[in-house]
């Protein structure tokens, strides 16, 4: 539809009246087509997504189902690795009378990098899938072993890289 520009340079009011019921067309098509796709958001919180399995949500310590200790060996390595200096580690005693006294760690500083996980000989340490840690009290972040025991699930989600590290 070829439409006459007037003398002037201004639009006639035929073009503006096609140009704006064009563009109510190409929005209502574009409303009516994304109201029939598949949804990809939910309503939350009242619906969640699953993540992956492999998901960096909070950090726990797993108690071992075996000898029902931590898994720890107190080797620091995690403490050491951090980036962020948020591991804290205080232990007791000499070898196998070792004994962790503290184990910290400022969630509100970590940047989920999974370094300490991956670092753990023992996988001690291991990710879960839970994400709803938002708070409006900083000191609630500050994780406590006993926070860390009770993080942790019954099987350890992302873990380190000792079950896929090659024999050299
Ligand atoms: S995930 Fe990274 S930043 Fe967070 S505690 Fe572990 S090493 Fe530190
Ligand atoms: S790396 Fe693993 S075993 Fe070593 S101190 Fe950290 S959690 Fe414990």
């Amino acid at each position: 539809m070829s439409m006459q520009m007037q003398p002037n340079g201004k639009k006639s009011l035929a073009e503006q009246v096609w140009q704006g019921a064009w563009g109510l067309y190409l929005g209502l098509r574009a409303t009516l087509r994304t109201m029939f796709e598949r949804k990809v958001t939910v309503s939350y919180p009242l619906q969640k997504v699953n993540v992956s399995p492999r998901w960096h949500g909070l950090l726990a310590l797993p108690i071992d189902q075996e000898t029902d200790n931590d898994k720890c060996i107190i080797c620091f390595q995690c403490e050491r690795v951090c980036p962020d200096r948020c591991i804290h580690i205080e232990a007791t005693g000499k070898a196998k009378d070792r004994l962790l006294t503290r184990f910290d760690i400022e969630m509100d500083k970590c940047c989920y990098c999974g370094l300490c996980v991956e670092v753990c000989p023992t996988e001690a340490i291991v990710f879960v899938p839970h994400y709803e840690a938002s708070t409006y009290n900083r000191a609630n972040l500050l994780y406590d072993l006993e926070d860390l025991h009770r993080a942790a699930p019954k099987e350890p989600i992302a873990t380190g890289i000792v079950k896929v590290r090659k024999p050299r």
